[in-house]
């Protein structure tokens, strides 16, 4: 098939391992074109895209601004911090409100879970969901993956650890979902408290040792501590960042002890010094940047499916 078999991308569940084909292939070809002198080409002219962030973001939004602008689409931004939304409008009304100026598309970061597809239902328009609070961040995982497997090739029976706060991830999930539909062998690493229960229904492997599940891996997804979700609990999930570092962070050391490379990810924003060291991130075995390349050509990848099936 060569259409997406989805109108809106909510999030990785629902997805086929086809519509995952269709996307890196595009995503190859969007890769080829960005790198071009001219970088641009007219498949999204007339065609207007939203961004609609009601939380705060730096790099998926430009990510995603810049893929428009290689599409030529016409691009409008919104943000909540200056908008009707502090004044009590619903977020109905603020979408229904933009789509009225003829909007094709809407890009929605939230920070309520299920937000993208509580809209799905009640707009006609596709919705590509850029971060729903702690559920699903589905551009990130399809970025991730692409970026893998321009590294290592096929993912089937890869061993890939998730690290950190997974309980607070929304990239956790979908990359847990991502990696599975393509095969690979997924293992959520961190502290009891920062795991949440009934985690192996996905079909991960869960394991509290940092040095021990280095051993097993062939890529390190080391994933940044959600501190601004974390709320203000009596009791804390970790006594302290500088001991989370020692028990969790990723330094030259640990992959020194290693007798094998590993792929090092982070989806960014890094804290430098506690999920990962710099020596580890500026690294060989760090693609860190790259992953933020790829993720302009996969952004294009899945506005241009969705486009498609419109
Ligand atoms: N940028 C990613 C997100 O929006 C990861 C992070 O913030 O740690 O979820």
């Amino acid at each position: 098939m060569n259409h997406l078999s989805v109108n809106n991308l909510t999030g990785i569940r629902g997805l086929t391992e086809n519509d995952l084909e269709l996307i890196f292939q595009a995503a190859t070809e969007f890769k080829e074109v960005i790198n071009r002198p001219i970088k641009k080409v007219p498949s999204l002219r007339d065609f207007t895209v939203a961004n609609l962030f009601f939380e705060n973001s730096t790099r998926t939004r430009l990510s995603f601004e810049l893929a428009q602008k290689r599409l030529s689409a016409d691009v409008v931004n919104f943000s909540a911090s200056n908008s009707s939304v502090r004044k009590g409008e619903t977020l109905t009304d603020t979408v229904n409100n933009i789509l009225a100026m003829k909007v094709d598309m809407v890009v929605m970061r939230h920070p309520h879970p299920g937000a993208p597809h509580f809209l799905a239902n009640k707009i006609d328009t596709s919705i590509i969901n850029a971060g729903d609070g702690t559920h699903e961040h589905p551009t990130q995982a399809l970025l991730d993956a692409f970026s893998l497997r321009q590294k290592l090739g096929d993912l089937a029976g890869v061993n890939i650890a998730i690290v950190g706060d997974i309980r607070h991830s929304r990239v956790a999930i979908s990359n847990i979902l991502c990696l599975k539909l393509l095969g690979a062998n997924v293992r959520v690493c961190g502290p009891k408290t920062l795991i949440p229960k009934h985690i192996e229904s996905l079909g991960v492997e869960v394991s509290h040792k940092l040095d021990e599940t280095l051993q097993w891996c062939d890529v390190a997804n080391m994933l940044r501590i959600q501190l601004e979700r974390q709320g203000e609990k009596t009791v804390p999930y970790f006594p302290s960042l500088r001991e989370y570092a020692n028990e969790y962070g990723l330094n030259a050391r640990r992959l020194e002890n290693l007798n094998k490379p590993i792929t090092i990810m982070h989806p960014g924003p890094i804290n430098r010094g506690v999920e990962v060291t710099s020596e580890v991130a500026d690294s060989e075995h760090s693609i860190i940047l790259q992953q933020v390349e790829n993720g302009v050509a996969i952004r294009m990848a899945v506005l241009y499916l969705l486009a498609m099936k419109r």
